[in-house]
């Protein structure tokens, strides 16, 4: 099937753009527009064209399908296929609704004129992918809308709905209830006219080098370690000048921004959470399970924030605690949080109530059995699960999806606690629930696919992004961040402070260092964990700094100290003199020299601590891709989205140069040399010049 339909209409010719979903300008579309277009030129009966796009939308832009690959830059590129378009001697007219965006717009610009549905929605994103419009929108929207109003466009990619521009010289004219009928009448109207085009235009701007500068300056100083909206500025600044000239500084500039990691970090998560949803070995059209009603058990403080999730997506919550006072407690601080939303203006007090209205709140599972999910956040503690899912097999109806949010037990266990282990399912919500974005869905051995799928969708409507994980100790973000923490401590037992090593990560944009995390999330959660482990596996190294900070009682922000000192009132970590000397002492009982360690070092220790383990984790098949590890980091674990994921950090340093710093760590005093044996992963991308990503 081609991807223009071509039709007349009288005098005029209508090319259709067929690309479903969003008529994405792949390289048969754009083939298929000059292919028509000449046919219309060539036809002596057709006097004037009319672009328009099928399925009620214009053009989404590049399509993404063929990002990195040969038919991406193939001829006609979108500048041939524009440039075509302005030497036709037949005027063409742009028939815009739906989306008109990056490569879309450019199209339409191209066009001798424009005519829009006041609904369609317009807009120029490619900085959120760390590049810049590079088909001539930095030089052509500035002549029709002006410099202001197109540089905020450009810089900020936010989407502008066409009647907010229906003023502009953007648009010729407004669509009544029938585009193609006025786009067709439009271009009737414009048979004999002489032919316009964008590009001779000029930019008014009643002092444009000033206003360029100021811009200049705003942009850089929010821009943060983004080189796209800076660029962006010097692009739209060239339009003031000549056309050709400004052309030629659009082409230089994008060909600089495709290169840098900052944009390759952007389409790496772009297409990184594209690729997240997909599940291997489940096929696409899996029928899903229908999910009205949630049963939630335990409203503590993930109870809480999952509950949370669900009433902003208007979804009814049976909510069940072991006492009165629990639910109570629970439920109030789900009102308080909405409350804090309502203070700021973000919540009206009538959504407030909607959503507290639809709680159920209770104390029996008598009151669950006919819901069709329920996610059990109680007490990490296996035999807590087990009574939970014992229960719940003998009152859930058939085909209801029993999740669990365990962070470390392990769920296959939990589901042979039932006799339906192919309806269980791991759902790992992140700290706050109803904030954080991820969701780790752990898939047990025993899970349906349908289960599976129902639950991705799922998290889709509650806006989660959810990345499928393997059954395994803290599954793919907390199995990784134990390395991580792990290497942070035995830093401090080499010479390192807690704020040298929270510096060396928060100084690339990490949001916070491994020191500030876990003095927020209790250091009492992984004492614990180590006791138990110290019990089950008696050669296990000991973490003596760490286990005596612990014994202190100092557990972090709710203790007011931990790794820092806190002061009420003050969120902000100040380093502490008596952690300094529990540090030294125990380094002088240990009989260690300290040394000092460079921030360089302490950053790669951290970061390829993290890559070693996400190695092994694809080796052992708990993750399916690298680019769903970055996911997990990017948006659980606030790694800096300009690095874009530990594995694309690794896979940015190469391979080679990763194993080679791992075996020089190895090769430090003191060093844990198990710790740092490369995978065999690594090591195999490392000898073959390959990457994780
Ligand atoms: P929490 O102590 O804040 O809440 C647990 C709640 O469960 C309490 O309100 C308790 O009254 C209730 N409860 C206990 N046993 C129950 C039972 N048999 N029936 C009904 N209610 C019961 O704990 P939390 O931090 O919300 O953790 C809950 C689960 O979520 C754990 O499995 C934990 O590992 C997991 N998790 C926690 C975090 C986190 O950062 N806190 C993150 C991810 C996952």
């Amino acid at each position: 099937m081609s991807a223009t339909d071509y039709q007349t209409r009288g005098r005029v010719a209508v090319i259709s753009m067929q690309n479903p979903p969003v008529n994405g300008l792949g390289l048969a579309l754009r083939e298929g527009i000059v292919e028509s277009l000449d046919q219309a030129n060539g036809d002596a009966s057709v006097e004037a064209i009319v672009l328009i796009g099928a399925h009620g939308t214009f053009s989404g832009g590049a399509d993404i399908r063929e990002f990195n690959t040969p038919a991406m830059f193939a001829e006609p590129s979108l500048a041939t296929v524009i440039e075509a378009i302005e030497a036709s001697p037949k005027p063409v007219i742009a028939a815009i609704s739906g989306a008109c965006m990056g490569g879309g717009l450019e199209l339409a610009l191209g066009c001798h004129a424009r005519i829009a549905a006041p609904d369609a929605q317009i807009a120029l994103p490619e900085v959120k992918l760390g590049l810049l419009p590079g088909a001539g929108g930095t030089q052509r929207l500035p002549r029709v809308i002006g410099l202001e109003a197109a540089l905020n466009m450009i810089v900020s990619g936010n989407i502008v709905p066409a009647k907010l521009l229906a003023e502009t010289d953007l648009f010729d004219t407004m669509a009544g209830d029938d585009l193609l009928a006025d786009a067709t009448r439009l271009a009737e109207q414009s048979i004999g006219q002489p032919l316009k085009l964008v590009r001779d235009r000029k930019v008014k701007h009643p002092e444009s080098e000033g206003f360029l500068m100021v811009a200049k300056n705003t942009v850089a100083t929010m821009a943060g370690p983004f080189p796209a909206p800076v660029k962006c500025v010097e692009a739209v600044a060239a339009s003031t000048g000549k056309f050709d000239a400004g052309i030629a500084t659009e082409r230089k500039l994008f060909g600089e921004l495709v290169q840098t990691p900052e944009s390759k970090a952007l389409r790496h998560a772009f297409f990184g959470e594209r690729a997240a949803s997909k599940i291997k070995g489940v096929p696409a059209d899996t029928p899903t399970r229908p999910i009205e009603t949630v049963a939630v058990i335990g409203a503590g403080t993930m109870g809480g924030g999952i509950t949370m999730n669900f009433l902003n997506a208007g979804i009814p919550v049976r909510l069940l605690e072991m006492s009165q006072e629990a639910l109570d407690r629970g439920i109030g601080i789900i009102r308080k949080n909405y409350e804090g939303r309502v203070k700021k203006g973000k919540l009206t007090e009538e959504k407030l109530e909607q959503r507290m209205a639809l709680i159920h709140p209770t104390l029996s599972y008598d009151d669950l059995g006919d819901t069709d999910l329920v996610i059990e956040a109680v007490f990490e503690d296996m035999g807590v699960k087990q009574q939970v899912f014992e229960t719940l097999d003998a009152v859930m109806k058939p085909g209801a999806i029993l999740a669990s949010n365990t962070s470390t037990l392990d769920l296959d266990k939990i589901a042979s606690f039932t006799k339906r282990p192919e309806d269980v399912v791991g759902l790992h919500f992140f700290s706050p629930a109803n904030v954080m974005r991820l969701l780790e869905v752990v898939r047990g051995e025993k899970t349906a696919d349908d289960v599976l799928v129902t639950v991705m969708k799922l998290g889709k409507t509650i806006r989660k992004l959810c990345v499928v994980a393997g059954v395994c100790d803290g599954f793919i973000g907390n199995r990784m961040v134990n390395k991580y923490i792990a290497q942070a401590i035995a830093m401090l037992e080499e010479g390192a402070l807690p704020q040298e090593v929270d510096k060396a990560v928060e100084s690339i944009g990490f949001a916070m260092g491994p020191f500030r995390m876990c003095d927020l999330s209790g250091n009492d959660v992984g004492w614990y964990i180590r006791k138990r482990h110290y019990e089950e596996y008696p050669d296990m190294p000991r973490m003596p700094i760490a286990d005596k900070l612990c014994e202190m009682g100092r557990f972090g922000q709710k203790t007011g100290s931990g790794w820092y000192k806190y002061v009420p009132g003050d969120r902000k970590a100040h380093p502490d003199p008596e952690v300094e000397k529990l540090i030294v002492d125990t380094c002088a009982e240990l009989g260690v020299e300290r040394r000092k360690l460079s921030q360089d070092e302490i950053r790669d220790r951290l970061v390829l601590a993290l890559v070693n383990e996400g190695a092994r984790i694809l080796e052992d098949g708990i993750a399916q891709r690298a680019s769903d590890i970055d996911m997990v980091y990017l948006n659980g674990y606030g790694f800096p989205l300009h690095l874009g994921g530990p594995m694309l950090y690794a896979d940015t340093m190469g391979l080679y140069n990763v194993e080679r710093r791992m075996r020089q760590f190895a090769a430090l005093p003191g060093a844990d040399a198990t710790f740092w044996e490369p995978a065999e992963l690594v090591k195999k991308l490392a000898s073959d010049g390959k990457m994780f990503n």
